[in-house]
Parts: C-alpha cells; sequence; structure tokens
C-alpha cells in the first residue's frame, strides 16, 4: 500500500467523519490502488468483501519506522471504516501481530481510557454533587438551629 505514502505526501484528508469530505477522496484513492472497482458513495460503506480485502492489505503493511508517524492516521481512518462493518473483534484477530494491529490496539486503549476517563469524571460530578448537598444540608441546619435559638432567647426575654 504505498498509496498511503502517497497519501500522506499530498496531505489528503482523513479526518474520520470529516463533515467537509468523508475522506471520500482518500477512501477512493485506497480503492484504485488496491483494484477494487467498489464505488464509495459515501464513508463507512464498504462492503464485507472490500474491508476483508483491505484488511488483508493492511496486514501487510509494514512501514519503515520514519514513515510510520505521517501514515498512521491513515491507517487509523481505514480501521474506522472496516470496522463499522465487521465490528472490532474481527479486525484484532485478523490484523495480529501486524504494525497495523499494533495501531489498532493502541486506538483500543486511546478509547478505553477515554471511557475510563469520564466515566471517572462523572463520578467525581456525583461526589461532589453529593458533598454540594451535605453541606448546604448543613448550612440549612445551621440556620435553622440559629433561628431556633433566636425564638427561644425571644420567648424568654417576653416571659422575664
Ligand atoms: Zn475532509
Amino acid at each position: 500500500m504505498t498509496y498511503l505514502r502517497v497519501a500522506a505526501r499530498r496531505n489528503e484528508c482523513c479526518k474520520v467523519l470529516c463533515t467537509t469530505c468523508g475522506g471520500l477522496p482518500f477512501l477512493k484513492g485506497v480503492m484504485r490502488a488496491i483494484g477494487c472497482s467498489f464505488v464509495m458513495t459515501r464513508p463507512m460503506s464498504l462492503s464485507d468483501e472490500t474491508a476483508i480485502q483491505l484488511t488483508d492489505e493492511l496486514k501487510l503493511l509494514d512501514p519503515a519506522p520514519i514513515d510510520r508517524a505521517d501514515i498512521e492516521p491513515y491507517v487509523r481512518f481505514l480501521v474506522c471504516q472496516i470496522e463499522y462493518s465487521l465490528g472490532v473483534n474481527f479486525l484484532s484477530e485478523r490484523l495480529k501481530g501486524s504494525w497495523a494491529g499494533l495501531v489498532l490496539e493502541s486506538m483500543i486503549d486511546h478509547h478505553a481510557r477515554l471511557v475510563l476517563n469520564r466515566d471517572m469524571r462523572a463520578n467525581t460530578d456525583k461526589k461532589t454533587r453529593s458533598r454540594l448537598r451535605d453541606a448546604k444540608a448543613m448550612r440549612l441546619a445551621i440556620r435553622d438551629d440559629a433561628k431556633a435559638r433566636r425564638d427561644t432567647e425571644y420567648r424568654r426575654g417576653r416571659e422575664s
């Protein structure tokens, strides 16, 4: 897949879910490069056969270390397209032991961390909210207490 290097050099868009081009120019280029006649009309619309073919191409990918950083975003983009058709389990099974497999693993780690952070944030929010609730309850209790004391003093004042 020397096309990935070409795309990187041309700086083709490979933003996942790009609202401007959907990464279609790049995807079409990849399809042409692997000799696939499938006509892309929108992203995330790979047929299963095409997705499998693409997976096997990715598995063969063994870029020189110096090219890896340039190519990786394009691989990530393709992985997303394939995952949409075939699922992540198929992908990680099929890509096992390849460089693209490592890219996929780092994506899964990254995603897991995002989800974890989100959950942690939600938990912290919950804790903060309950602490705020406690603090408010405490303030109300103190106020009621002060009011009760004032009332008692007032009553005592009238009685004496
Ligand atoms: Zn774009």
